[in-house]
C-alpha cells in the first residue's frame, strides 16, 4: 500500500481535474515550493500512483455509434458508397444488399435512407457484434438439394420435416415435393400390405 498525505492527495485532484498544469501552477496552488511539487511528483510516478498523464475528451466525440442492419433493395447500389455511415455492404442479388450503417441517433439512419433512397426490407439494430479473428476463407457454394446444381441467386427455402432445404428454382422444389410425396405413399402403401397380411394371418 502506498501511503499518501493531504498535499499528495491535493496534487492528485488537481491533475485530475488539468493534467497539463504546471510544477509552477502547482506549486502557487498548493503554496508549496516548486521543488517540493516536483519531488512528489517524481515518487507518484514512481511508486506508480500516477501512471498516466491523460486528457478528456468532448463527450460529443465519445458517443457511441449504433450500429444497424439493413437487408434493402436499390436500384442505385453505387449511392451506398457515398455515405460514410454505410460502414458495410454485402451484395446478395443484384437488388438485394446487406448493409450496416452506423448512426448516432435515428435522424441520422432516416437521413441516410432517405438520402441514398433504397427500399428497406428488413431493419435490424445490431447489439453485440464478435469479430472472429480468423472468419473462413473458403466460400462453400450453395448447392440445390434436387438437382446439385449450384444456386446462383436466392435460394428457394423450403422445411420439410423439420429439415431446411435450399432449391435453385420452382421447378426443383416443384420436383422434390412430388418425388417425396411418391416416397411416402409407397412407404404407405407398403404399411398398408403388411398391415392387410397381419389381418389374413
Ligand atoms: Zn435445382
Amino acid at each position: 500500500m502506498v501511503k499518501l498525505d493531504e498535499l499528495d492527495l491535493k496534487l492528485i485532484y488537481l491533475l485530475m481535474d488539468n493534467s497539463r498544469l504546471s510544477i509552477s501552477e502547482l506549486a502557487e496552488r498548493l503554496g508549496v515550493s516548486r521543488p517540493t511539487v516536483k519531488a512528489r511528483l517524481e515518487r507518484l510516478e514512481k511508486e506508480g500512483v500516477i501512471q498516466r498523464y491523460t486528457i478528456k475528451l468532448n463527450p460529443e466525440l465519445q458517443r457511441a455509434h449504433n450500429v444497424v442492419a439493413l437487408i434493402i433493395k436499390t436500384d442505385e447500389p453505387e449511392k451506398l458508397e457515398e455515405f460514410k455511415e454505410i460502414i458495410e455492404i454485402n451484395r446478395f442479388t443484384s437488388k438485394k444488399y446487406l448493409i450496416k450503417v452506423a448512426v448516432e441517433d435515428m435522424e441520422g439512419l432516416r437521413n441516410v435512407i432517405e438520402g441514398a433512397g433504397f427500399e428497406v426490407l428488413e431493419i435490424m439494430p445490431i447489439l453485440e457484434s464478435i469479430e472472429k479473428e480468423h472468419p473462413p476463407k473458403i466460400k462453400v457454394p450453395f448447392k440445390c438439394d434436387y438437382c446439385g446444381k449450384e444456386i446462383v441467386g436466392e435460394p428457394i427455402v423450403y422445411k420439410y420435416h423439420n429439415r431446411v432445404y435450399f432449391f435453385c428454382c420452382p421447378t426443383c422444389l416443384r420436383e422434390f415435393k412430388r418425388t417425396r410425396e411418391n416416397i411416402e405413399k409407397s412407404k404407405l402403401k407398403e404399411h398398408e400390405i403388411h398391415a392387410h397380411e397381419h389381418h389374413e394371418h
